[in-house]
Formats: structure tokens, sequence, C-alpha cells
């Protein structure tokens, strides 16, 4: 008999899911909206030119392939959290904070979550609903009770905020409150800077831990620094927070797994004291980061040339995702939809909740074989000058 002839199929992953069906169609016109990865505007993977030259500049350096310190590249986390607090923050000249390379922003939830489950008092992490289909079995799998504050608003398609600072408000003390720092995935909904402003007083007033999830920091607007709004905006106002960064997006290196995982502590001593338990946290998981991808970003961050060349570059991808927001309402128009679509082009970043219904959803995909998530998710990152009236036609068909 087998050691394993019990183990039972496992569900295939919800997202994952929508390619492989889009893979076996067999239609010309065929769209996959559910990737969750930048294409141009030839729907091609696309690696970004300051990557390709930091790659050169790595290679011709010769570098050996030692081990890296268990917190990894010591010039890569300086420069993430640089990047992500600005050059002037007090919390980094004051010492005040731990920085570690992690596994691209998955990794960074997982050990931050990880570290928590260890050392903070309060096991109840609480999600916006909805959130990042993987945060809730990321902080589950690291011990943490899952819980949810309201969100998005289904009848306007844009923030809940009544709901939201009333569910907030009666968070039980000591919880950790998730916050997505730009570009809310799935719903492309974030907060305003009055309605960030309002959050962070609630936070405080209730005592909760903000633990802020930026995978998409330039990736929304175009702008590195008013994307960190957000987290910049909590440092200010005294929060000790945790942070988690990913380069997956805003740099295009996914498969490279390149992220940072930052705790905003009260005292250098303290931030030396948390550093050296996440060192022990991580051991036994992977027991060192990888080394390529974050020489890569460590590069682009710190030659300014290539910092220069990855800002425009950054901007380039954030603004044909806004174009492609416009012309897909500019294309529903046409097409006669008497819908209101203004928050196609209000929401930011790679992802547009639609607010089809999943009988819509269905259709879209028997009838014109457009491929998306169950809940009306599409990634505008499949959307390009040459689709762009097709998708604008089936949605109309399948809302009319
Ligand atoms: N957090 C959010 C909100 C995301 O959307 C993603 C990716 O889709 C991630 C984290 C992590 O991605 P990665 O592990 O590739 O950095």
């Amino acid at each position: 008999s087998s050691w394993w002839g019990q183990v039972e199929m496992g569900p295939p992953d919800a997202i994952l899911g929508v390619t492989e069906a889009f893979k076996k169609d067999s239609n010309p016109n065929k769209m996959n909206l559910g990737v969750g990865a930048y294409r141009d505007d030839s729907g091609k993977p696309f690696v970004l030119q300051c990557v390709r030259k930091a790659e050169q500049l790595i290679a011709d350096a010769a570098l050996d392939k030692e081990y890296s310190p268990i917190v990894g590249n010591a010039e890569f986390c300086k420069a993430s959290a640089k990047l992500a607090f600005g050059d002037n923050s007090s919390v980094i000249n004051e010492g005040l904070i731990s920085t570690v390379q992690a596994l691209s922003g998955t990794g960074a939830l997982r050990v931050g979550a990880a570290f928590l489950d260890k050392f903070h008092g309060s096991k109840e992490v609480y999600l916006p609903k909805p959130s990042w289909g993987n945060h809730t079995p990321i902080f589950k799998h690291a011990g943490m009770n899952v819980n949810a504050y309201r969100y998005y608003d289904t009848q306007t398609y844009g923030l809940d905020e009544a709901g939201c600072f009333e569910d907030i408000s009666n968070i039980p003390e000591g919880s950790v409150i998730v916050l997505h720092a730009c570009a809310h995935n799935p719903t492309g909904v974030d907060p305003k800077p009055e309605q960030w402003k309002e959050m962070s007083k609630i936070i405080k007033e209730r005592k909760l831990l903000p633990f802020i999830d930026m995978a998409y920091q330039g990736f929304a607007s175009g702008d590195v620094d008013r994307d960190s709004f957000a987290v910049r905006h909590f440092v200010e106002e005294g929060h000790n927070l945790v942070l988690s960064q990913s380069y997956s997006k805003n740099m295009g290196l996914y498969g490279e797994r390149v992220g940072a995982l930052t705790f905003v502590c009260s005292t250098p001593d303290e931030a030396k004291r948390v550093e050296s338990q996440v060192k022990i946290v991580i051991r036994p998981m992977y027991s060192n980061p990888p080394i390529n991808g974050a020489r890569l970003a460590a590069t682009i961050l710190t030659n300014a040339e290539l910092r220069q060349q990855w800002l425009v570059e950054v901007k380039e991808m954030a603004d044909r995702i806004i174009t492609m927001r416009e012309q897909l309402v500019a294309n529903l128009r046409k097409e006669g939809s008497t819908h209101n679509w203004q928050h196609i082009t209000d929401q930011i970043g790679m992802f547009c909740f639609t607010g089809l219904k999943q009988q819509q959803v269905e259709k879209l995909t028997k009838d014109f074989s457009v491929f998306l998530t169950k809940d009306g998710r599409i990634s505008i990152a499949g959307v390009s000058s040459k689709n762009v009236a097709y998708l604008g036609h089936a949605i109309h068909e399948v809302t009319k």
C-alpha cells in the first residue's frame, strides 16, 4: 500500500486556474485578464531596460556566489527602506528600523506573520474585505487568526468609507490591521489622502498594529513618492508598524523573488532586538535569501543613471494601464453602454473591479473567450490598444 493513498486532490489555485483555462481555448480573439503580471502593448512580458543594464553591470563585475547573510543584501535593505520612507526619513536617520531582504512580497508577509505569531500579544489580524487572495492563507499558515473590516462598497464600486471607519473603530486593541499601501488588490480602490489620515487616527486611538503591504510602489500613479503617501504618513504620525515591499511589479522582477520586510520600532535597541529574532525566524525557513534579484534591485536603486531610467520606465507602465482604463470606458460608451463606468478610471493599479456579476463573467468567458476571476476582477495589464475595442464590445454585450 502507498503512504499517501488517502491524500485527496486539492482545488486548483483560483487565479492560476484562469490561465490554464485560457490556454485551452482556441478562439484567436481570446483574452487572459486573470494574470497579475504586466504586459506591454503587444501583450508580451516586459523586461525593463534598467534591469537589462543592471544584469550587464553585475555580470561584468564577476561577483562570487557565496551565501548571503540571513538578512540578505545590506545595500539592498538600506535602499529599500529609503525608497519606502523617503531619503530624509527620521526613522532611518535615528536607527529605528530593521529591514531584511525577503522572498518578494509574499515572503515578507510570511516572515512578518511568523514573527508576529511568536512575539505579538494579539493573534488577531484584520484584512480589508476583500483582500488579496493569498493574505488569508499566509497569516493562517503562520498561526494567526484572520478577520475582516469593511472596505469595498458594492454599490458605488469605491471605498465604503463609513463602513470601513466604523469597523476599524471596533477592532479589539492590540490587533494587527493589514493595509494595502496603494493599488489595492483586487479592487483597485485606494483611500484618498484625507481618508488615510482619518484611518491613521482611528488606528492609533484603537492601538492597532498596522502591517502595510506595499506591492505596487510607483505602479499605481507612476510616482514612487506619491504611492508611498500612506506609509510615510503613518510613520510621521508615530506608528510603529510592519512593512512588506515587493519589486515584482515595479521592477518587473517577478520570478527573481525580490522584496523586503521592515519593522519600525520605538528605539534603536528595540530595532536590533527585533532583527535578531527575525533572523531566528528566517534561519529554519530558508536559511538565507537568493543573491541575484537583490543585486539587481540594489544596483538600480543606487546607480543614479539606472534609477532615473527606472523611474521613467515604471511611469510608462503605470501610464499604459491608466490609458487602457480610459480607452475601455471610451469603447463601452461607443458601444452605446448606458452604465456609469467611471469606477474603471477612478480605480488605480493593475486591477479593476468591474462590478460584473458571476453570471456575466461566465457569459464573457463562454461567448467571448475573455478569461477573468469569478469576482469580476480584470487585470488591465492584459488589455492593449489592439484588443480594448473587442473587450468593450464583449462587456457591453453581457451587461446590456
Ligand atoms: N501583496 C499584494 C497585495 C499583491 O497583489 C501581491 C502580488 O500580486 C503580493 C503582495 C506579492 O507578490 P510577490 O510575492 O510576487 O511580491
